[in-house]
């Protein structure tokens, strides 16, 4: 698997992907043919580009519509509206993140001062639990930073019903090791295999489906023995999250950005192509803190992507703009380099909630509240964030018309 963290791979890859990306993706897209090159045709494994905003939703689905059309192209639609969706839905519930957090710092608490529990973390993380299935998901996710998302979905039961190990465990060893981890993504993934999100609705890996997805791969399919019986209940939780929507900011014009300002980039917008700006920045920021992901050490193939992708994000906007690009160190005060730059306002990507925004936004509420900050968001997400109420299903029945509401028609 090739992932450079530019954007010249990322249109390489939706440009390889394309052909496959109508029937075909619908009717191959469970099967997890295991990582060896060429294997993985059946997805488009846009996710860590997806994720760091170095190509966005809206040109991955126009050109997929003008490859393919609505009709076949419905299914590959669906899954990256999964994303907005998801995207939406914590936007609109943000304690969950908040609980996620302290109930993760609880349980590596709780690991680290009992010898039996970090025993069976340990085995699970390094794969070493004898299901092997899960052992090989476990080297593969390491060793590669991206997994299929059926064996997300099976590793996910299987850490939570079959080994019995605290869900949010598992969602920060995602996260650690995921390209593309993602705070909405996977938190929220974590938390429908559990049976947390949809109530009473969880997700059992079951042997003779992980076989039959997993017959292709070289060393043919995976066995995954002992695993958790239909009987197994979901987990269940106290407390609900009731739905708040926040503010969202509406589009910016050239006015809005008249005078010199700065633009930052960020983990989750790490280029500026996708961001449509309407005025030329006169200091590109580049922010890159994959670190926040977790108290724990973060994966080497995730942080040669992440620290990649926002270096070329950095050099290709310097380049395209004709400006300065600096680093913003962790830890170190942002308003200085405004001030050595002479700019005032800072334009920045909407920080979703998750780790990017706890690592970045405590820097920048101050400059929000003297009105120095203006937000970018992407219509796609601004239209279809509301819908992102409960389930999936409105905002599914609704892509088509959404699409058309931002102009996503493939006919460009
Ligand atoms: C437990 C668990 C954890 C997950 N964690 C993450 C995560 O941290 N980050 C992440 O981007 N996705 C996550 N997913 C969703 C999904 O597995 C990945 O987005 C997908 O596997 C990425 O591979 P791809 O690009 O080849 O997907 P494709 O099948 O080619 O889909 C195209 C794009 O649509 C989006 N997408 C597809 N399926 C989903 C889905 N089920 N949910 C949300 N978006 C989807 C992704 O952006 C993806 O790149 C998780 C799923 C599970 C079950």
């Amino acid at each position: 698997m090739d992932f450079a963290p530019t954007r010249a791979a990322a249109l390489a890859r939706l440009a390889r992907f394309l052909p496959a990306a109508g029937r075909r993706y619908a009717e191959t897209r469970n099967a997890d043919n295991g990582p060896a090159a060429g294997g993985r045709g059946n997805v488009s494994q846009l996710s860590p580009w997806l994720h760091a905003g170095i190509i966005g939703e809206a040109e991955v689905l126009d050109a997929v519509l003008a490859a393919h059309g609505p009709r076949a192209s419905e299914k590959f639609i669906a899954e990256v509206f999964w994303r907005i969706y998801f995207k939406g839905y914590l936007e609109q519930r943000p304690q969950i993140w908040a609980d996620y957090v302290t109930g993760r710092d609880a349980a590596l608490a709780a690991t680290d001062a009992n010898a039996g529990r970090r025993t069976a973390y340990a085995r699970a993380i390094e794969g070493r639990t004898g299901i092997e299935a899960f052992d090989v998901w476990a080297h593969e996710l390491v060793e590669t930073g991206y997994l299929h998302n059926h064996a997300r979905m099976w590793f996910a039961s299987i850490w939570i019903f079959t080994l019995k190990l605290d869900w949010r465990l598992g969602a920060d060893f995602f996260l650690r090791h995921l390209m593309d981890g993602d705070a909405a993504s996977n938190t929220l993934s974590w938390r429908w295999v559990a049976g947390l999100h949809t109530k009473g609705k969880h997700y059992l890996a079951r042997a003779d489906n992980i076989a039959r997805y997993t017959a292709a791969r070289p060393g043919g399919a995976l066995a995954a023995f002992g695993l958790a019986g239909d009987d197994t209940p979901p987990l269940t939780e106290p407390q609900d999250y009731p739905r708040a929507m926040p503010g969202l900011p509406g589009a910016v014009s050239a006015s809005d950005l008249a005078q010199p300002f700065a633009l930052l980039l960020h983990d989750e917008a790490a280029h500026h192509a996708p961001l449509g700006l309407p005025a030329e920045p006169a200091l590109v920021i580049g922010a890159q803190r994959a670190e926040a992901r977790s108290p724990g050490a973060i994966g080497a193939p995730l942080r040669v992507f992440a620290e990649g992708a926002v270096a070329h994000g950095m050099a290709e906007a310097a380049a395209a703009f004709g400006c300065a690009a600096m680093q913003w160190q962790p830890g170190a005060p942002l308003a200085p380099l405004l001030g050595a730059a002479r700019v005032e306002r800072i334009a920045v990507p909407y920080l979703p909630t998750g780790w990017t925004r706890d690592a970045l936004w405590p820097e920048l509420a101050p400059l929000a509240a003297q009105g120095r900050i203006i937000t970018l968001l992407g219509e796609l997400d601004r239209v279809t964030w509301p819908l992102a109420k409960a389930g999936f299903f409105p905002v599914g029945k609704a892509a088509g018309t959404l699409l058309a509401e931002c102009g996503i028609t493939g006919r460009a």
